[in-house]
């Protein structure tokens, strides 16, 4: 050991002379290599900073790497000392280095080597360690060693001098709460562990992993589906409906794209997930893609995939949706955002069943079932020059319209009744049901977001309403602007003359202040329309878009004066049984 330290204290001295500042030109130099003087709690934030962003793991392989890194380099001043000393007191250069640098106090306990047999061994005691120092100082004493770019330093100088891979362990650190660290050095094939210890080595591309998770969670989200859109929840026993849905399940068993159009909230991807579950492919990939989320430049990488080195920032070569569906359905929402040159690339894997990647020369087979939506006019588009007219044709030959849920009004009962079983269970609530006047406001509102809208409204009319009590109104729509006064209480369809509504706002005020109830408001309106028609029983349910019959059962109801048990509105959420629960 004695003979060791005077190797080192005798070749110092050559070693601090190589080490120049030059102010005029802001460079430090180390003889041919250009140093910089670093402050240790900068580079104590920076390790801090990659732990608790990448995690100890992957942290650990970044620093270790850095650390070999500059071993590498200080074996190259190792190497001009070489000619005219030993092997061991050229080895000694980069234990003198490490210390110089300020990193370690490093002392070889025991070095056997020989370039020319490769022979090698080391154990090497390290005081004042920077790195397990810090490493404790910030996050307590730790159950491994932490001096990782002190190990890789170590490595990737002993390795280049040696021209052998060479790896070193730390079997005492201060990060471990030892006094000090101490290391061994041996070649690779004397480890048990080498392959694992050299892992860390290996770079490995963290855009790469999140490009995977990515992909994982997209998958994951298309099989869990979003919580917003179970197929239960598109339900209903209306003719619209109804007649849709069956279209849905007569092309359930072919091939043929589907063009789904309706407005927001319907329920347009429970209907093309339901379309994948009914059909041959069910148990193949579902891959839902919302055209409008996507930047426009990305459209196309997203769906076609991306060959590496396609356009800058294409660091690996990555499958799109497509691919991602293959065998299964892909289903393209708001398919109306999507740009010109991505539509020529869609009509092209309609035609051929063919995709090629971007920046790729070679095409792939692909087996996808394209199911599109839209919530906009496509043929309105096509006019505008926005949509290919070819694709349009292509993707129209099997329409279904779903339509919102102000068409279907005889489903709310069923879907409000549904949300609340549901939304009870979630938020493990008991509740008695609707109050009457909340039925009637369900059943009034024109709910411009369909079915999404109707849920969103009950469920906080289930979180807002007392346990054991009925969902009143004011707990559905939190604000009276929820309600339009044009449609709330009126019959959207109703051939009444808006514009001669300027009291609308205060009928909603009236309404919603207690004043009026919705039955007054209904009364004036038959009132008024009697009136209008001189009495014209006909007449008068025209203006309010009603039968003949709907008009006398309500005045004949009014003249009662009550709300009898033959009230539709109540009548449809009683024959549903909202209130058992
Ligand atoms: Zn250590």
């Amino acid at each position: 050991m004695t003979k060791l330290r005077s190797v080192g204290r005798s070749t110092n001295e050559d070693l601090r002379a190589r080490v120049h500042f030059c102010s005029e030109t802001g460079q430090i130099w180390l003889h041919e290599h250009r140093m910089l003087l670093v402050h240790a709690e900068a580079q104590a934030t920076l390790r801090n900073e990659l732990i608790d962003t990448l995690g100890m793991d992957r942290a650990k392989g970044l620093l270790t790497r850095m650390g070999y890194a500059s071993g590498v380099r200080d074996a190259e001043l190792a190497r001009t000392r070489a000619e005219d000393s030993s092997d061991l007191e050229a080895f000694m250069t980069g234990p003198q280095l490490h210390t110089l640098e300020g990193i370690v106090k490093v002392t070889p306990l025991k070095l056997e080597l020989n370039r020319h047999s490769g022979k090698f061994y080391a154990e090497i005691l390290w005081e004042h360690s920077w790195e397990g120092q810090s490493h404790r100082r910030h996050y307590g004493i730790h159950s491994e060693p932490v001096c990782w770019t002190q190990i890789g330093y170590a490595c990737g100088y002993t390795s280049a001098f040696m021209g052998r891979t060479i790896l070193y362990k730390e079997v005492e650190c201060t990060g471990m709460g030892h006094n000090n660290c101490r290391i061994v050095g041996k070649p690779a094939e004397e480890w048990d562990d080498a392959a694992e210890q050299m892992r860390f080595f290996n770079s490995e591309s963290i855009a790469d992993q999140l490009i995977d998770l990515q992909t994982q969670v997209v998958q994951l989200r298309s099989s869990i589906g979003d919580r917003d859109q179970l197929p239960e929840d598109v339900t209903g026993t209306s003719p619209g409906f109804r007649a849709a849905y069956e279209l849905l399940k007569q092309a359930a068993g072919s091939h043929i794209s589907v063009l789904l159009q309706g407005e927001t909230g319907v329920g347009k991807e429970v209907f093309a997930r339901s379309l994948h579950e009914m059909g041959p492919r069910c148990s193949k990939p579902f891959v839902a893609v919302n055209c409008a989320a996507i930047p426009q430049e990305l459209v196309e990488s997203e769906l076609f995939g991306v060959e590496k080195g396609a356009y800058t920032g294409a660091l690996v070569s990555r499958p799109g949706r497509f691919e991602r569906a293959d065998g299964g359905t892909l289903f393209l929402d708001e398919i109306g955002d999507l740009p010109l040159s991505a539509q020529a690339k869609l009509l092209r894997v309609l035609q051929d069943g063919e995709i090629e990647r971007l920046g790729d020369q070679k095409t792939r087979k692909i087996n996808v079932r394209l199911v599109a939506a839209t919530n906009t006019n496509l043929q309105e588009l096509v006019k505008a020059g926005r949509f290919r007219s070819d694709l349009y044709y292509r993707l129209n030959a099997y329409q279904i319209v779903i339509p919102p849920l102000r068409e279907r009004k005889q489903d709310i009962p069923l879907l409000a009744k549904h949300f609340l079983a549901k939304h009870t269970a979630i938020h493990g609530k008991k509740l008695r049901g609707f109050t009457d006047k909340a039925k009637r406001a369900l059943l009034a509102y024109p709910w411009p977001g369909n079915i999404r809208e109707l849920q969103n409204a009950v469920e906080r009319g289930v979180i807002l309403a007392p346990s054991g009590t009925r969902i009143e109104v004011s707990h559905l729509f939190l604000s009276s602007n929820d309600v339009q006064p044009q449609e709330f209480g009126l019959d959207p369809s109703g051939g009444l003359d808006i514009n001669r509504w300027e009291a609308g706002k205060d009928l909603r005020e009236a309404v919603f202040n207690g004043t009026l109830t919705l039955d007054q408001v209904e009364a004036m309106l038959l009132e008024t329309a009697v009136d209008k028609a001189r009495g014209n029983l006909s007449s008068a349910a025209r203006m309010l878009g009603l039968t003949r019959p709907q008009i006398a059962y309500r005045l004949k109801r009014l003249h009662e004066g009550k709300d009898g048990p033959g009230d539709p509105a109540s009548a449809a959420f009683d024959g549903t049984r909202v209130g058992s629960i």
